[in-house]
């Protein structure tokens, strides 16, 4: 059953030079119960799209869609009193950085029980013992003392555990962790997601993991989305992602991680390029510019989506039949 569906989502941004567009009419959805990752470069408007629809973007942003439908509820209705009720009791979100999410001038105690008592209406002992029992299931030693205490005494580590436990704190239905491992070393990493996969398996919670790495959602993520200038460009399950891709990007993310059980004199190749300039998106294909496979239409006309399986669906003018036949090199 859909927890979140997404109808042809555009965010825009108006600066002064003018107008960056961010996300170009992606559509997806988010089962109840699954992990989806979001992945792509920096700029490719992965952020933005789940900013948009918790609908945390600042004032100059511009965002349209045909629909935002989180459990039965059309998002793009609700008040801004609503969406920020909806926000912590029913979405939760980890963010990149705790440290400059969480707020330095309140003790962990203060920042966990504050969502309890504001959407769960707790009395501050009952908030509290809630507090100590999130700070156990995400693994605190010692619990009692660190309530106590304020985000710069903690490691990057544990400031990243209390966001997640902020993050459950209401029992939310879906989760969105944006680059929640990008700032630890990756020792840490691996704790973080085997806590997020453990969250996941016994709350039955919804996740999206947004990230810029393959890796780390190749553990965790049953389908992925691949983003690009704005667009989602193919998506599918992990298996079709990682065994069976059809986009060129695709191929390019592939091809730039390391392999366990690849070659050790084998070299990682990088991408050529650099993103579009989405203040001037091309044309055509936004990945033209640095695709060895572009061809003519390419540059002048958006590739439609093409859909393989009820799961896999990818946008590239390779996929049309009279289109030359390609495979990806590795
Ligand atoms: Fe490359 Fe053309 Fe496919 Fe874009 S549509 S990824 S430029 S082959």
């Amino acid at each position: 059953m859909k927890l979140l569906e997404v109808n042809n989502l555009n965010t825009s941004f108006s600066i002064g030079v003018g107008t960056v567009q961010a996300v170009r009419g992606i559509s997806f959805h988010v089962d109840q119960g699954e992990s989806v990752g979001i992945v792509g470069e920096s700029g490719s408007g992965k952020s933005v799209t789940m900013l948009s629809v918790m609908g945390l973007l600042p004032n100059y942003a511009a965002i349209t869609a045909d629909s935002i439908r989180f459990d039965g509820r059309e998002m793009t209705q609700l008040s801004p009193r609503e969406l920020r009720a909806m926000h912590g009791s029913e979405i939760g979100m980890i963010f990149q950085d705790p440290m400059t999410s969480l707020n330095p001038l309140f003790t962990v105690e203060s920042q966990l029980t504050e969502p309890l008592r504001i959407h769960r209406n707790m009395r501050k002992a009952q908030a509290r013992a809630r507090a100590l029992e999130l700070l156990r299931q995400v693994e605190i030693p010692n619990p009692e003392a660190r309530l106590k205490q304020y985000p710069h005494e903690l490691s990057g580590g544990l400031r990243q555990r209390v966001m997640i436990a902020i993050a459950v704190a209401c029992g939310p239905k879906m989760v969105i962790a944006d680059e929640p491992t990008t700032a630890l070393d990756v020792t840490i990493q691996a704790q973080i997601l085997d806590l997020l996969n453990h969250l996941k398996q016994t709350t039955q919670t919804s996740i999206i993991m947004i990230t810029h790495d393959l890796g780390v959602i190749a553990s965790m993520c049953s389908r992925i989305l691949v983003m690009y200038g704005g667009t989602i460009c193919e998506e599918g399950t992990a298996r079709e992602i990682f065994y069976a891709p059809k986009h060129p990007y695709t191929w390019g993310l592939l091809n730039s991680i390391p392999r366990i059980n690849g070659d050790p004199e084998e070299k990682l190749i990088p991408i050529k390029g650099t993103p579009p300039d989405m203040l001037m998106p091309p044309k055509g294909c936004p990945f033209a510019p640095r695709c060895r496979y572009c061809m003519p239409v390419c540059r002048e006309y958006m590739p439609p989506r093409t859909v393989l399986s009820d799961t896999h669906a990818v946008s590239c003018h390779l996929m049309h039949p009279k289109a030359p036949k390609v495979a990806r090199e590795v």
